[in-house]
């Protein structure tokens, strides 16, 4: 199914609880959802006006070349039926709002996962393979992400579909994927993204580079937002108890310790030993980590079963590996999850 791109003002009503303004914008609607959203430059610029001079300066100077280029999200159209533009897949949601934040309207940006599902589960049908053999670049996050995924890659990649890793670059990325939950790293995406959208496309080359300059902007304020929001965390309560391997690079960015995982490994396949949940127990009981917190779809039981026996909360439905209704973008995404954490360990 095509993203269908919309322009449409969003009311006080409709904001979500990611802190973001209600504001007219570029929304991108996929299997009715809104998967991608881009505030128009009016809002862009007062939400950016909180910025260090410097960073202003050069995030206005981005948003220039943007009007320059007209590579912006301010005229959507509705070019969805017959659209013509380039199809570019990736592999999980929050994944196509970055690469369409780097696109822009040059090409049609749409996600191989549904909503709230789960990579390293993800299975592949032969509509999937389809949709990527017709589309001119795939990009997934990192190798090792969707195993299945990576078979059916190396069988269509070639000339006519270039696979495109984001993480490329990122040490550590190829052992433990979940590189996107720390912000800065995703610069690296978006560098990667933009360079590898030149090749396709090189007459769209300045477009792409002054997007990803603009969407570095919005990574910088993230950051800055994240480590204020997690400064309200007393030092000795920023623990973390998880229900995979997952929150490791997010954990180093912003200075909490990672004490243990409900499924220890990076895929949170399998299962984990009673000796392991024993040992996890104990964990959280020593080090007083005051909470478990579990991705969207992850079973509660086990988590809910530890919790009980360390005297500890369970927090549900962090948006680990996929945008949601209330977070349509990688940076609401990350926003809430912030937000949930400091709330649960404050
Ligand atoms: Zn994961």
């Amino acid at each position: 199914m095509r993203p269908v791109l919309r322009s449409v003002v969003k009311t006080q009503d409709d904001k979500s609880g990611g802190g973001r303004d209600g504001a007219k914008g570029l929304y991108v609607v996929l299997r009715g959802r809104v998967i991608h959203h881009r505030i128009d430059r009016g809002s862009a610029r007062v939400r950016r006006s909180r910025a260090t001079p410097t960073l202003v300066l050069l995030c206005a100077v981005a948003l220039t070349m943007l009007s320059l280029t007209g590579g912006c999200g301010g005229a959507s159209g509705d070019s969805a039926a017959g659209d013509d533009r380039p199809a570019v897949v990736t592999d999980t949601t929050f994944l196509a709002d970055i690469v369409q934040n780097v696109a822009g309207e040059r090409m049609a940006v749409s996600a191989l996962l549904p909503v709230g599902s789960d990579p390293h589960s993800f299975e592949p049908t032969p509509q999937d393979a389809k949709r990527i053999a017709k589309s001119s670049a795939v990009v997934i996050n990192v190798l090792g992400l969707e195993p299945q995924l990576d078979g059916l890659l190396a069988d269509v990649a070639g000339a006519d579909v270039q696979v495109i890793e984001a993480a490329a670059g990122v040490v550590g990325a190829s052992e433990d994927p979940h590189v996107w939950l720390d912000p800065i790293l995703v610069m690296t995406y978006v560098e990667n993204i933009a360079r590898k959208l030149s090749e396709i496309d090189p007459i769209g080359g300045e477009d792409y580079r002054a997007n990803a300059e603009a969407y570095r902007c919005e990574l910088q304020e993230l950051d800055r937002w994240i480590v204020e929001r997690v400064a309200t965390v007393p030092v000795e309560r920023k623990l973390l108890v998880t229900n995979h391997d997952s929150l490791g690079y997010f954990a180093g960015r912003y200075g909490f310790k990672v004490v243990g995982k409900v499924f220890p490994t990076v895929s949170g396949q399998g299962a984990p030993s009673a000796q392991q949940i024993a040992s996890l127990v104990r964990e959280i009981e020593y080090t007083g980590a005051p909470a478990i917190f579990l991705e969207t779809g992850a079973n509660v039981d086990l988590a809910a079963q530890i919790a009980k026996e360390s005297g500890v909360t369970v927090v549900t439905d962090l948006y680990i590996a996929s945008v949601g209704e209330d977070a349509p973008t990688y940076l609401d995404m990350m926003r809430r999850n912030v937000e949930m954490i400091v709330k649960a360990l404050r």
